[in-house]
């Protein structure tokens, strides 16, 4: 019955956001992707370049000077935290430091009025669209296939992954003490908790910058938002037992909190959130697993074919017995180009591709095109050549934030420097081989910059922020519904 009723209730949503929508036109922009992976400087880069009429000469409606006036409005979803634009743009123009990161779903309105080319808009919209942005961590998204699964198999799966060589040793005080619990006899709130504590120890742990894994369900366990320390969140996987377990039994305990954590977190997230969406671009970081090595690569396409999954609507609609908008357009992306030179650009792109093709090999969109970019929200970086051995060598400089080393080198987080970031592998294959010793195959010199001092007009006016096909990615999002 929850099931009819939810449909219900989101058909009669939808019928009135549409009929809202033919007077005022909206579009729903998903933003998304793992923690670090870069959302919240690209939604605050993509309002900004709107805003401030940046420089984005593959997006047509500004290229053919169309775009009227951006403007902010208050968002629809009164119950939903606004996206902090203006602290986020305050860090990034004026201190120079990376805003904070997302930690929950939050959302804000950005209308264009532009000059409608196409009869319907001249008609319809008078030229205005409204844009939704919600940013929300993918690390929930991560959770669908739990709605598929009982605390046994949840337990069993959680188990196995826990035991991989590269996670082992990372989860072995969760698996030493899952051995010795007794978890069919009497629950009590200290031994939840304890195991809680362990598991989502583990799960932080990996993670850790140098080992890169990307994440697994709950996905509130490491982004819990405002559910920090609820029961629904004070649960583990449990080792297998013979027979049903005793009501008061701590088997039986951490199952309820599963099932709840299931229909009083997860489903509710998919009906408000998701099912309404539109569009969504999904951010990887893919740099960074590089770095970490050919397992934590494995890792990341594991984590994107899990994100990916949320966006086919024949799987959605089993998996969560909701019934959901259609999104049209999918995007991956990988930030941080300005990490490398541009040579190596298309190299990122052709990875990108790559992953997501093994993501999707089974999984058909239909209809919603699905496309792949290398950007950088913010460039935070200039390209260069330095002569070395009669070579010319590509580099780029930035400020390396304070306490970045290179070697022995400490930065003082003011002095400009150049570095040569290494290439990537022109064979997009080669992400998945191993180094020798464990180190990864194709490692690129990582230096975290300060963000770009943002030149000014005469009167002092702050233009857009530079980025490198942010421009690209608009386009694709939002081109085509500004005509
Ligand atoms: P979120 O957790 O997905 O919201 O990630 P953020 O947007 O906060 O980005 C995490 C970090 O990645 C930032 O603090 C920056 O250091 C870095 N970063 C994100 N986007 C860019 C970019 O376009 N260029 C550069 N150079 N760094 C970026």
């Amino acid at each position: 019955l929850t099931g009819i009723a939810d449909e219900a209730l989101i058909a009669v949503d939808t019928v009135m956001d549409r009929i809202a929508g033919l007077a005022e036109p909206t579009l729903r922009l998903g933003v998304t992707g793992l923690s670090r992976s870069g959302k919240t400087v690209f939604i605050t880069a993509l309002v900004h370049n709107l805003l401030h009429g940046g420089r984005l000469p593959l997006f047509e409606p500004q290229k053919t000077g169309r775009l009227r006036h951006a403007y902010l409005e208050p968002q629809p979803d009164d119950a939903v935290p606004r996206f902090q634009y203006e602290d986020h743009v305050a860090a990034l123009v004026k201190e120079r430091v990376w805003p904070e990161s997302t930690r929950a779903i939050s959302e804000m309105r950005l209308t264009v009025d532009y000059d409608a080319g196409s009869f319907m808009n001249r008609l319809f919209s008078g030229g205005r669209l409204s844009l939704d942005i919600v940013d929300y961590p993918g690390e929930w998204l991560l959770d669908l296939p739990l709605l598929g699964k009982d605390f046994e198999a949840f337990s069993r799966e959680a188990i196995e992954l826990a035991r991989l060589p590269i996670r082992a040793k990372l989860a072995e005080p969760f698996l030493a003490r899952l051995q010795t619990i007794e978890a069919d006899k009497t629950a009590s709130e200290s031994d939840a908790r304890e195991l809680a504590t362990l598991f989502t120890d583990y799960l932080r742990a990996c993670r850790a910058d140098e080992l890169a894994l990307s994440t697994l369900p709950p996905g509130r366990f490491l982004m819990p938002g405002d559910l920090e320390g609820s029961p629904a969140l004070t649960f583990s996987p449990l080792l297998p037992s013979d027979g049903s377990p005793a009501r008061d039994s701590l088997r039986a305990m951490m199952g309820r909190r599963y099932e709840a954590y299931k229909s009083h977190v997860v489903r509710p997230f998919f009906r408000e959130h998701i099912t309404r969406l539109d569009r969504q671009i999904v951010l990887i970081d893919a740099m960074q697993a590089m770095n970490a090595g050919a397992d934590a690569v494995v890792d990341l396409e594991r984590a994107l074919t899990g994100l990916m999954e949320c966006f086919r609507q024949g799987r959605f609609n089993a998996m969560t017995g909701l019934f959901s908008r259609k999104i049209d357009r999918l995007l991956i992306a990988a930030t941080k180009a300005d990490h490398i030179h541009h040579e190596s650009h298309e190299r990122l792109e052709a990875i990108v591709k790559r992953l997501v093709d093994k993501a999707s090999q089974r999984a058909s969109y239909h209809g919603a095109e699905v496309a792949t970019l290398a950007m950088a929200a913010v460039r935070a970086t200039r390209e260069g050549t330095v002569q070395q051995n009669g070579h010319a060598l590509p580099v780029i400089s930035g400020v390396p934030i304070a306490g970045e080393t290179i070697g022995d080198e400490t930065f003082d987080g003011q002095a400009r420097t150049a570095i040569f970031p290494g290439d990537l592998p022109p064979d997009p294959d080669a992400i998945f081989t191993r180094g020798k010793d464990g180190e990864p195959a194709h490692p690129i010199r990582f230096v975290r910059f300060r963000p770009p001092a943002v030149e000014t007009t005469a009167n002092g006016a702050a233009l857009s922020l530079p980025h490198i096909r942010l421009d690209r990615a608009m386009q694709f999002l939002l081109g085509d519904r500004l005509v």
